[in-house]
């Protein structure tokens, strides 16, 4: 089967160099292997993204020669404009039985939560599951606006990933009922996410490893839908040199400051050298690493890398 694969970013800000070397393994997956490529825009939550930002990110990815098949600033592409597809969804994990409303504020999901998971995360209790028909009446004729719960069940679902290896999570008991619909009723990234890959045909999802726990109950949620589940594949998370995880906020290592302080094959080489693919940081365009691509090269652990 032909691998298709997508690099699928949020656009509310600039990348940071995290996310560039997801979409650099993402394209190499595909590229070596004569797959194709589709480019997401995750426009759910269009108050933290933009337009402006999107062109941005694809006029950076293009900087450093990443291209892609099909995709980009097309409606049929942008989660913003697929409301339909992800309405079906919830309908039919509805008729399932699956999805129940969630009254809680965030105060009160905290308090009616399970311990917090290693990753901070926590495991909601489940606590409006037991709702009778009334008390939510009562909820709603107070104003309440719910958000809506899956149901998990007590199943353990384990992940063979391309890149870290075997990932095993119990739903009911490491991951909980979790939000698929905001109580503003945007659609969430769980169902979205979900939804867009079975429809798109994308069989390799690559990403960066804070996203290795949402496999399991995305992998469960292809399953109820009906879908094949895709092969994940999670790369290695850069990290300052005291620990933390890079993120939009660290302004120095943003593409606008990247593309400022080196040419693409600069950069492009610094990111091999993370990724295992090259032995020092030298200079090498994306082409040329196609070539000697290889997961079993790529760490398994988070890369600290300090100043880049
Ligand atoms: N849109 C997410 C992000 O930019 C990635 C989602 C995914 O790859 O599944 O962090």
């Amino acid at each position: 089967m032909d691998v298709i694969g997508r690099f699928a970013p949020t656009p509310s800000g600039r990348m940071h160099l995290g996310n560039v070397l997801a979409a650099l393994l993402a394209w190499l997956d595909v590229r070596s292997s004569g797959g194709e490529l589709v480019l997401r825009i995750e426009d759910l939550d269009t108050q933290r993204t933009s337009r402006e930002f999107a062109l941005q990110l694809m006029d950076d990815l293009r900087w450093l020669g990443l291209d892609w098949d099909r995709g980009g600033l097309r409606p049929e592409y942008m989660q913003s404009r697929r409301t339909a597809y992800y309405e079906e969804a919830f309908r039919c994990l509805e008729e399932k039985g699956l999805i129940y409303p969630c009254y809680c504020s965030r105060s009160e999901r905290m308090a009616a939560s399970a311990p917090h998971r290693d990753d901070g995360a926590v495991v909601y209790s489940g606590r409006c599951f037991q709702l009778t028909a009334a008390e939510r009446e009562a909820l709603e004729r107070q104003g309440r606006r719910p958000a809506w719960r899956v149901r998990c069940p007590d199943l353990s679902v384990t992940v063979e990933d391309g890149s870290c290896g075997t990932y095993m999570e119990n739903l009911a008991r490491d991951c909980g009922d979790f939000i698929v619909r905001r109580s503003d009723r945007v659609f969430a990234y769980q169902l979205a996410v979900v939804v867009d890959d079975a429809l798109m045909g994308v069989n390799h999802v690559v990403r960066g490893r804070d996203l290795l726990c949402s496999a399991p109950r995305q992998a469960w949620l292809h399953e109820v839908l009906g879908y094949a589940p895709p092969k994940f594949f999670h790369t290695p998370l850069l990290l300052a040199e005291d620990g933390r995880r890079l993120a939009k906020r660290d302004r120095d290592l943003d593409m606008e400051i990247l593309r400022m302080r080196y040419a693409p094959e600069e950069l492009t080489g610094l990111l091999a050298w993370y990724a295992g693919l090259l032995d020092r940081p030298e200079k090498v365009t994306v082409q040329e690493l196609v070539g000697q691509f290889s997961w079993a090269k790529v760490p398994k652990n988070d890369v600290v890398v300090g100043c880049a």
